[in-house]
């Protein structure tokens, strides 16, 4: 469903602007087709090439060979309308097209075996991941770690390790009475 973004006569005048232009031919209108690059002449097997040319009230598309065009072959293809090489397509895929027993067979083992592969891979890339993570996750613990060393004394440190104060003298300071509160 369209929105209506813009009004109802703008759009009338924005489609008779792209009609004008379509039939003035002024080259910005992209002809892509899906056969295009895809088909070989069966004559001489060089590259069949796409063509558009305007009639009186449409575009015909045609396919020709380059190896004629170019006189790289003796080919004495002529054009071939596009429609008439799309309607062969249609024919193929619908009624002679049969993947092969065996073909789909190998497809199958190649599909799998890259899909275990994969997983494979992303098990490995996972796991890698992790170490890196734990890696960069001590690197940013140094600095925290650096700055504790610095700022508690060895010997207290050594006292928490050994998890009991009562065999060692106590820090100075600790021993003069408590200043009086001020709040008396
Ligand atoms: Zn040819």
């Amino acid at each position: 469903m369209l929105l209506a973004v813009i009004d109802l006569e703008t759009f009338r005048i924005v489609q008779r602007m792209l009609k004008a232009n379509r039939t003035a031919g002024d080259g910005t209108q992209q002809h892509q087709h899906y056969l295009k690059g895809s088909l070989f002449c069966g004559h001489c097997g060089a590259k069949m090439a796409l063509t558009h040319s305007k009639g009186c009230t449409k575009i015909y598309s045609c396919v020709y060979c380059l190896g004629r065009n170019k006189n790289r072959t003796e080919c004495a293809r002529g054009a071939i309308g596009i429609y008439k090489v799309e309607e062969a397509f249609e024919h193929l895929y619908r009624d002679d097209f049969r993947f092969n027993d065996a073909w789909l067979a190998d497809t199958h083992e190649a599909i799998r075996n890259h899909s275990e592969l994969t997983q494979t891979l992303n098990v490995k890339e996972v796991a890698r991941q992790e170490r890196r993570f734990q890696s960069l996750d001590n690197e940013r613990r140094k600095p925290l770690q650096a700055y504790y060393a610095d700022a508690v004394p060895a010997d207290l440190m050594r006292e928490d390790k050994n998890g009991s104060p009562a065999n060692k003298p106590p820090p100075r300071g600790r021993s003069n009475p408590a200043p009086p509160s001020t709040n008396r």
